[in-house]
């Protein structure tokens, strides 16, 4: 009977600084061997805690391998290191020559481009947010400009990109039992898991979906031409490059609909452009659920969920809320892009059997939240909010 340990080969191989997929990418895999550095050569099966090079015949157990790479005497030894390691929340790292990351394939490629599920990422991003506060800058420019109250922000949990924290926080979540690699934000890097901070100053904006769980992080720059850019991991070796984890990437954020599900059916929701923007018009008193695209172009998927909608939650009519730059003319032998992407999700909604209302409204205010803010504070009439278009 073999004996039982607090720690898996999972652990054993990230506090030895190797490289190796985890379990989200099945039970065995074949990574590079730490001792003799035959490609692929070592092979992980951690259902079984067992690790053995091929090449070599490095390893064996777990403990073996330990054994051998600490330059301890005995197992038993490795064990007694490997258990106090556990509960102390510095990894050894050993360092690792930067590799381009394009030369990795098979699960390597598989595992740069693999992003969790929907409730593993939910559940990671929401203890995340727990660690972090709201900036005094970022909370007056949510209150003071935007129009939102206190429970509102809270609930929606905008937080501030924080400064540090960059190991200790991945750390801590560990040690509560979140998985990190998978889901954007995190990187494993010489061994040790870490968050990716450096994106820019700015402010976390949760992405939800239909259920109310996060499917990812915007963040809203302070500065710069980009204001939103979403939440990604990249690293010298192994995982994605900034922008590169597509499958990471949500489609559409949803607000409200949890909450109105509840309550029956869902027979109208209002369609916008940009996350914060859905949670602000829902905030300032727009009545029913929000949809908002993150660009207008990345429609993927918007279909089978209205159809969805349609089915299962009794969608009948969609309000068109986007932009008032569909308004504008383009200059001459120009296109006007925005009207474009706007006509063609308008006529697939018509497709589909279900009725679309589109909106348009005083056009000093160029989104529907600078509307209804302006209608709040006594800037704007009422009046000018009409349907143009069926
Ligand atoms: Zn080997």
């Amino acid at each position: 009977m073999a004996k039982e340990f607090t720690f898996d080969v999972a652990f054993v191989l990230d506090y030895l600084g190797v490289a190796h997929p985890g379990r989200g990418f099945g039970d065995a895999a074949y990574i590079d061997c730490p001792v003799c550095h035959g490609k692929r050569k070592m092979q992980v099966v951690y259902s079984k805690n067992l690790v053995r090079c091929n090449k070599c015949g490095a390893g064996g157990g777990m403990l073996a391998l330990a054994k051998e790479m600490l330059g301890v005497e005995s197992r038993s030894e490795a064990a007694r290191i490997l258990g106090a390691a556990q509960g102390s929340t510095s990894f050894r790292c050993v360092p690792q020559p930067s590799e381009d990351p394009r030369k990795y394939q098979g699960w390597e490629a598989q595992y740069k481009a693999k992003t969790l599920s929907v409730e593993v990422r939910d559940h990671t991003y929401t203890h995340y947010l727990h660690y972090l506060t709201l900036s005094d800058d970022h909370f007056q420019q949510l209150t003071k400009v935007r129009g939102l109250t206190p429970p509102q922000i809270e609930a929606f949990g905008f937080k501030s990109v924080p400064m540090m924290g960059k190991r200790t926080i991945p750390e801590a979540l560990q040690d509560e039992g979140c998985r990190l690699l998978g889901v954007p934000l995190f990187y494993q890097k010489d061994g040790c898991v870490l968050a990716n901070l450096g994106q820019g100053k700015g402010f976390y904006i949760p992405v939800r979906d239909l259920g109310g769980r996060i499917l990812g992080l915007q963040i809203r720059l302070d500065e710069g031409k980009t204001r939103y850019i979403w939440v990604t991991s990249w690293s010298d070796r192994y995982l994605m490059k900034a922008g590169s984890n597509l499958a990471g990437i949500p489609k559409f954020h949803h607000v409200g609909f949890a909450e109105a599900r509840k309550a029956g059916t869902v027979p109208v929701f209002g369609l916008t452009e940009g996350p914060l923007k859905a949670d602000i018009c829902t905030s300032l008193g727009y009545p029913y659920p929000m949809i908002a695209l993150c660009g207008l172009s990345n429609q993927l998927g918007l279909y089978e969920e209205l159809k969805r909608l349609r089915d299962e939650y009794g969608l009948k009519t969609v309000q068109d809320f986007t932009d008032m730059d569909k308004f504008a003319l383009p200059r001459p032998g120009e296109k006007n892009y925005v009207k474009e992407h706007c006509d063609t999700i308008c006529r697939k909604i018509r497709e589909l059997g279900l009725r679309i209302e589109r909106y348009s409204w005083d056009q000093r205010y160029k989104g529907f939240d600078d509307f209804l803010l302006a209608l709040k504070r006594g800037n704007a009439d009422e009046k000018s909010l009409q349907v143009w278009q069926r």
